[in-house]
């Protein structure tokens, strides 16, 4: 065998060896998920305690995971006036900051798209008890502050799925609907079914996975394809050279041979 030949095959063995991780990598891609971005904007009212509130839309993004749902914060307002000027929400000031709410998300995210959360001290004056509350379909929630971001997480969270239409309330204390707050987080199954096509609804849906692939609205993985392109061609050629040379093998031992 010449020496060019010899340097051609080690070339493309070499080039078949490095690509098979990445055949395997192909394999181990997982299959895209449709996930949900849902725009929001959060609202305080007056002079209401806001501390607590990116950490709680974070914990709520912890638990809306399991619904492949992410809230993402497209503006605050700060001291927003509604009725008498105090940070406490009688019932019709309550109704009068959903009014007012759509209409600034409509403006804000586009018709139709968004949720408001509106932090009041006292969210419903005429219900001390109540922590947070919210009307089935309707994009506004009204929540109070807490000093565990935690717990107003996973009120956020229990408010946001009747905004999306669950109606009921769970009996197991795990589940992010157990009325009060000593849920742990866990959304049930059918209710991710529920919420999901209406977060659609609301927010922007895009494929993603995790590890290899791009998230975004288009599936593209320009790497893969490449490297899968360049690893098929590189078998084939390494394959055909080692044919043709297995068959030319017997034709250059003749012509070696001394005379
Ligand atoms: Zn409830």
């Amino acid at each position: 065998m010449r020496t060019y030949q010899k340097i051609k095959l080690t070339v493309l063995f070499v080039s078949c060896v490095c690509f098979l991780p990445v055949l395997n990598a192909q394999a181990d891609v997982p299959a895209a998920e449709e996930w949900v971005d849902i725009p929001v904007v959060v609202n305080i009212i007056d002079a209401s305690d806001a501390s607590n509130v990116d950490d709680a839309i974070k914990k709520a993004n912890e638990i809306l995971k399991q619904a492949n749902i992410r809230l993402v914060v497209k503006k605050t307002n700060n001291n927003v006036n509604v009725g008498n000027g105090d940070p406490n929400l009688t019932e019709a000031e309550g109704d009068t900051a959903q009014e007012d709410g759509q209409k600034e998300l409509d403006k804000v995210c586009g018709a139709g798209k968004g949720i408001k959360i509106t932090v009041a001290d006292d969210c419903w004056t005429e219900d001390p008890n109540t922590v947070g509350w919210s009307v089935h379909r309707n994009p506004v929630i009204v929540i109070e502050p807490d000093a565990d971001a935690n717990e107003m997480g996973e009120t956020i969270t229990h408010e946001l799925l009747h905004s999306l239409t669950v109606t009921a309330h769970s009996n197991d204390v795990n589940d992010v609907m157990y009325p009060t707050e000593a849920g742990n987080g866990i959304i049930n199954p059918n209710d991710v079914n529920e919420i999901f096509p209406n977060a659609k609804k609301r927010g922007k849906p895009y494929l993603s996975c995790r590890g290899y692939c791009l998230a975004g609205p288009w599936q593209f993985q320009p790497v893969l394809i490449i490297a899968s392109i360049y690893t098929a061609l590189s078998w084939t050629a390494f394959l055909m050279y080692y044919v043709k040379i297995a068959a030319l093998t017997p034709v250059t031992l003749t012509s070696d041979m001394p005379t």
